[in-house]
């Protein structure tokens, strides 16, 4: 364990050195300078009086200690990352609690509601859509951020149904450290895995990196217990129902803004055995996605089969032909993955790949030979602190991820560049954008963008004017604004645009009885 950083992603000492990334930065176009922004100290930071003294409530640990605040005060976008960086925390909470029970939630959610304090429930804090900063707190008397970090045991594991009682603020490791003795897993792994918590996972209804069958947070869910201001709800837990509208589906993805999800039971799997891994070079992205397709329509459920266009194909190492790449992997605990890699394989060939490399099989504990799915995966998990040192260069760099039926896919992809290519010329940018296909179903999928662009402009304004253009353009050509990254503050009004009116106004009066004086998560999914 290390120092965490204040501004930006993960451990200090893990830090990426901001000139070591030059090279790579000039094969893209980008000129770097010999000096990264400083970073704003901590004890420098601008930070107003907190408006109110922390209660003393029961014994719960609630503090207006200033450090608590700076560190609950950004989520960890793009934005947040600037503004952490330059010394910007206008909006660090009043208040940080760190309650350790269900009890304590409840005190002090009904003390928030009696006092009219907004409360803005805090996981791991790696929420890139505003989904922790409270904005509107003006209009409160105070704004508190309720950690949960301090729930983070495990209550009970049920080795004959395979599930586990979990609480809300275990990070991701520590979920699967508590459960690699009974050898089983959660198998949820976000690119976020090691900062973000279960609640945080629930109420954002979180996305694994697993490409194709159960990954979404939802697909684990048995029952869950939140308080809201009123009370506690728990829901029966159940291997499935079908007993009216599910109250799980209800609080899935309420993110915040009707109570705090303190536990959960997740259905577990056994820890995979059989392993085996390969990659396959196309000529062109859309020849890699005909392939994708005809493998994710072909009944076979790989744990990986990503495809990469040519950028992305250059970053990660793999395509340098300027082609796309196709990154594929099975597991399974119990049976041999030879036969379902032979038959995808096969199904992959009929499409005319450039190369292909491995298969690469391996059994736990064994390393896995020749397997360039095995680099990406660390470059995956290392994509966060490349980015603290591309903003560090002054540069722009960020993400945003949607998903769209097969048919719809060309538009969305067209309209997307579209947007890029029209901002960029407006603000004076130099912009590369980068796609990869994160998620893939037999009826559609998730493409993820990336963008990186240098510019004479504000990097905060000017990534607000790409964002704009390219959230737009997702909704007009028929995407999601979001596939796996909420909706927070900052994809609130594209929201709007998708969801129906009488269902929103369902969403409101649902709110409304569970969190009367509205203190909940203010600005979040509801205006
Ligand atoms: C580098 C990076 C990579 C990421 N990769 C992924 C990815 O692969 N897949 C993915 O889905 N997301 C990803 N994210 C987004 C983020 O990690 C997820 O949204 C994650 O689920 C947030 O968990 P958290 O514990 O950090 O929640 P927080 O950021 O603390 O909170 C997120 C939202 O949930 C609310 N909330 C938190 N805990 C609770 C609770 N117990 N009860 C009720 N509401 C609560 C908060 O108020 C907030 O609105 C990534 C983010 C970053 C910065």
């Amino acid at each position: 364990m290390g120092k965490r950083s204040l501004w930006g992603w993960g451990y200090e000492e893990q830090a990426v050195d901001p000139l070591g990334l030059a090279p790579l930065l000039a094969d893209f176009g980008f000129r770097v300078g010999d000096d990264p922004i400083p970073v704003v100290a901590a004890d420098t930071v601008a930070l107003a009086t907190a408006r109110l003294a922390a209660p003393g409530l029961d014994g719960i640990a609630v503090t207006d200690d200033r450090m608590a605040r700076l560190r609950h005060a950004h989520g960890r976008s793009f934005d947040d990352i600037v503004a952490g960086l330059r010394g910007d925390y206008r909006f660090a909470p009043d208040l940080v609690a760190f309650p350790e029970d269900e009890g304590q939630v409840l005190t002090l959610l009904q003390w928030c509601a009696g006092m009219g304090v907004a409360c803005v429930p805090f996981g791991g804090g790696t929420s890139v859509v505003g989904g922790v900063q409270c904005r509107e707190g003006d209009s409160f008397n105070g704004v508190l951020s309720l950690d949960t970090t301090r729930m983070n045991r495990v209550l009970e594991v049920d080795e004959l149904s395979r599930a586990a009682h979990l609480q809300a603020g275990m990070l991701g490791p520590e979920v699967e450290s508590a459960l690699r003795p009974y050898g089983l897993t959660l198998r949820h792994y976000p690119q976020s895995f090691e900062f973000s918590s279960v609640g945080g996972w629930l109420a954002t209804r979180a996305g694994g990196h697993f490409a194709t069958g159960p990954t979404h947070i939802d697909d684990f869910v048995e029952s869950l217990s939140i308080v809201t201001p009123t009370g506690v709800d728990t829901t029966r837990r159940l291997p499935a129902s079908g007993a009216g509208p599910s109250p799980d589906r209800w609080y899935l993805g309420s993110e915040g803004t009707l109570g705090v999800i303190t536990s959960a039971w997740l259905r577990l799997q056994q820890l995979p055995v059989h392993k085996a891994e390969a990659s396959l070079t196309f000529a062109s992205f859309e020849q890699a996605l005909g392939a994708l397709r005809a493998l994710t329509q072909s009944g076979l459920q790989p744990s990986n089969c990503r495809v990469l266009d040519a950028g992305e194909s250059r970053l990660a190492g793999d395509a340098q032909d300027g082609g796309a790449a196709l990154l594929l992997g099975f597991e399974s605990a119990q049976l041999p993955v030879e036969p379902d890699m032979e038959a995808a394989l096969a199904v992959l060939r009929d499409h005319a790949p450039l190369s292909v490399s491995g298969p690469a099989y391996r059994e736990r504990g064994r390393q896995a030979r020749d397997a360039s799915s095995g680099e990406w995966r660390r470059a995956f998990l290392s994509a966060p602190y490349l980015r603290d040192a591309l903003v560090r260069l002054g540069l722009i760099a960020e993400t945003f991820e949607t998903a769209v039926t097969w048919d719809g896919l060309a538009r969305l992809h067209a309209a997307v560049n579209a947007a890029v290519t029209a901002t960029s010329e407006e603000l004076g940018l130099h912009a590369v954008l980068l796609c990869r296909i994160t998620h893939a179903y037999p009826d559609g999928l998730a493409p993820y963008f990336t963008v990186i662009a240098q510019g004479p402009g504000d990097v905060r304004e000017d990534w607000a004017a790409v964002k704009q253009a390219v959230s737009a353009a997702l909704i007009s050509s028929g995407g999601t604004i979001t596939h796996h990254h909420a909706v927070g503050r900052d994809h609130r009004g594209f929201y709007e645009e998708q969801r129906p009116d009488r269902f929103a106004a369902m969403f409101a009066a649902a709110k409304g009885s569970v969190d009367p004086a509205g203190v909940m998560n203010p600005g979040v999914l509801l205006r």
